[in-house]
């Protein structure tokens, strides 16, 4: 379908796309200020800091919270103990700093293990990561699941290190802690859930993670602003991976309401869009979102599942949930999983075209009907106000015969070549006029009937109707 602007992913950088300053629009300066005020903690798996965030976060629009204690086994997973530091820097002979924890938290890997001791810089460098590609930068880098320690040092700081000694204090120590799930729900009319999914771990960086659930709140707010939804849509913010298992974990009850998922990832640096298709490829959100993301007019990339950008879709689309997830991002960009990850980055202009992306995709969503007509044979125009010169444009005649209540908005624009759009605001002037009923699913109608029956159907989770009832 749509185009010219589409190509295929492959990672590039295109920073030849302009910033605008934006700070008057009260929702992108709502995620600069969430940037700017989370930025710089040490927001990593079980931490005071996460916490902390989580709580600033719940500040803005109130959450609920799901706690899974450490030590507990999440489906395969075990929840890790906190990562409590003390102190935790690197001292030349002189006495003059290399490296400390406090300065930024990027210095140590996260979750490593306690040690104190005097190495020369053969010894040292055994536990430094760095990165040359990007020289001046400290890189990031854990030990989750592995005893270690390690400080990360920017590559122009290692090229400079003398002989030695060095004194190496890696003050930490783990305790029972407990990982944290914030969630914001706005409840529909419908049981049937739209998931919003970003992570909140990554200390000290920006884009990766923060912008995402940022965004993410700005759109829950706008939605708790907004007149009813048919859906319901949750917002979940957690640490990656473990933290959405967590959540599924502790909500196994929600999974069959949940219809598809937005993971919400690296939105804020000067790229394309880009939408990682779900597992399933061409699912209902899938379709919507391209055509949110189509509408910018400007050029954007699709790639297949797992193959643009991988986070938690693993599991929400993964084995056992299985809920169709797509990602928006803009990734690649050249700060990723170093201390140039901050604020700066952030232009406005990418933060208000994803916003504008999302509610875009959203009011989609909500407009995508079933309309099911309630008039019998051919339709009196003139007497509705409708008529519209057929030999000019027979769109409306196509309509009038698509709308059975068993195609969706999407499936009869698709069909006949008409915009969503224009097929949506006949659906509306339709109902508006008392001519059609407004469905979320498909209607399975009798030959000669001509009252529509609201049938039990729904779309499954590839986006293909269940027909529960008897051909008759
Ligand atoms: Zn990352």
């Amino acid at each position: 379908m749509h185009n010219k602007w589409k190509f295929d992913f492959k990672p590039s950088f295109d920073l030849a796309i302009p910033g605008e300053d934006l700070a008057h629009d009260p929702e992108v300066a709502g995620v600069m200020d969430i940037c700017r005020d989370l930025h710089i903690l040490d927001r990593t798996l079980v931490s005071d800091d996460y916490d902390k965030a989580l709580d600033y976060l719940g500040n803005i629009l109130p959450m609920k919270v799901h706690a899974v204690k450490s030590g507990a086994e999440v489906f395969t997973w075990k929840v890790p103990k906190k990562w409590v530091v003390n102190e935790a820097y690197i001292k030349d002979a002189d006495g003059k700093t290399i490296a400390d924890f406090f300065l930024h938290p990027l210095y140590l890997s996260s979750y490593s293990i306690p040690f104190r001791g005097d190495l020369d810089k053969q010894e040292l460098l055994k536990h430094v990561v760095t990165n040359p590609d990007r020289p001046a930068a400290i890189p990031y880098h854990y030990h989750y699941y592995k005893e270690d320690w390690s400080f990360c040092l920017p590559y122009n700081v290692v090229k400079g290190l003398g002989e030695g000694p060095y004194n190496v204090v890696v003050d930490t120590r783990f305790e029972s802690g407990e990982m944290k799930v914030g969630e914001w729900v706005v409840p529909g009319q419908s049981r049937e859930s739209i998931l919003l999914s970003a992570h909140l771990c990554h200390p000290g960086q920006v884009n990766d993670g923060l912008a995402g659930v940022a965004l993410g709140l700005m759109l829950m707010k706008w939605l708790a602003s907004s007149p009813a939804s048919h859906f319901t849509y949750r917002l979940i913010t957690h640490p990656e991976n473990i933290g959405s298992l967590c959540y599924f974990y502790k909500n196994r009850h929600l999974i069959p309401d949940f219809k598809g998922a937005v993971f919400l990832e690296m939105l804020g640096n000067r790229n394309h869009l880009k939408i990682q298709y779900s597992r399933q490829g061409n699912t209902v959100i899938d379709q919507l979102m391209e055509l949110a993301v189509a509408h910018n007019e400007k050029p954007y990339g699709v790639g297949a599942f797992r193959k643009v950008i991988c986070n938690d879709e693993i599991n929400i689309n993964g084995p056992g949930i299985n809920i169709p997830c797509i990602s928006l991002t803009r990734w690649p960009y050249p700060e990723y999983h170093t201390s140039d990850d901050s604020p700066d980055i952030i232009s406005m202009g990418m933060i208000k075209e994803s916003l504008d992306t999302c509610k875009r995709f959203i009011n989609m969503l909500e407009t995508n009907w079933y309309p099911a007509r309630k008039y019998t044979g051919n339709l009196f125009l003139s007497k509705y106000g409708l008529y519209e010169d057929l030999n000019k444009d027979d769109a409306i005649e196509q309509i009038l015969l698509a709308f059975e209540g068993d195609k969706s908005v999407l499936e009869i624009s698709q069909d006949l070549d008409l915009s969503f759009d224009r097929v949506a605001k006949y659906a509306r002037r339709f109902y508006e006029k008392g001519l059609v009923d407004l469905n979320y699913s498909p209607i399975y109608r009798e030959r000669e009937g001509s009252c529509p029956e609201p049938s039990k159907n729904r779309l499954n989770r590839q986006g293909v109707i269940d027909l529960d009832m008897e051909d008759s």
